[in-house]
């Protein structure tokens, strides 16, 4: 049962059983077993969503077919972000070898590095992807980035995970394409108990 956060902070020490997250997560409760709520929500909410072997095979074909089905008639299936990273050039590669038509859509917003760029244009030519970039103008993002490190909001990401979003449903409308993919992990993305995403506990920039 969930613990009250005034009492965790006087809790003592205790780590989890089975995984390293311990008490410096103030909201982490354990069960009888010392195993934490973060094993019991992995079990319920990741594990039953994350499909490997032949049943991940199999949705995997059918989630293909369907878009497939979906882009008769159309000049592209699917619309897939392309940051230059490991997730999304798997993604591309995973489409080319499903015989997907895929339009790459990239935004620049002012973060990329010179290996992304490469990356993205070997990428592109190779599998014979087509390519949007947006650019986002850098003197707004640097503003809005610059009041996200001075809020102390854990999550810097935001505005350009927010551009990068906006730009994949903006083309998505304009060609008519339904389905967008996005190269995601499961297994380490948002992973950060709540109460440490809450604030920093560095001093803002000035
Ligand atoms: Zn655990």
């Amino acid at each position: 049962m969930k613990q009250d956060k005034n009492i965790n902070l006087q809790r003592v020490y205790q780590i989890c059983t089975r995984c390293v997250m311990d008490t410096t997560d103030p909201d982490i409760y354990f069960d009888n077993k010392g195993i934490c709520n973060h094993c019991h929500s992995f079990e319920i909410n990741q594990k039953n969503h994350w499909f490997r072997g032949v049943e991940g095979e199999r949705k995997t074909n059918q989630l293909v077919d369907e878009i497939k089905k979906e882009g008769i008639g159309k000049e592209y299936d699917c619309i897939i972000g392309l940051s230059g990273g490991v997730d999304s050039a798997y993604l591309a590669y995973w489409g080319w070898k499903h015989g997907l038509r895929m339009l790459a859509v990239h935004v620049d917003a002012g973060w990329n590095t010179e290996m992304a760029v490469k990356n993205i244009e070997n990428i592109c030519k190779k599998l014979k992807i087509d390519l949007i970039t947006e650019v986002i103008d850098w003197d707004d993002m640097r503003a809005l980035q610059k009041a996200f490190f001075k809020s102390k909001v854990v999550n810097q990401d935001i505005p350009q995970d927010h551009a990068f979003f906006a730009a994949l449903y903006k083309y998505s409308t304009k060609n008519k394409i339904k389905y967008v993919l996005n190269g995601y992990n499961i297994s380490s993305e948002s992973a950060l108990p709540l109460a440490w995403r809450e604030t920093m506990q560095w001093t803002p920039f000035t």
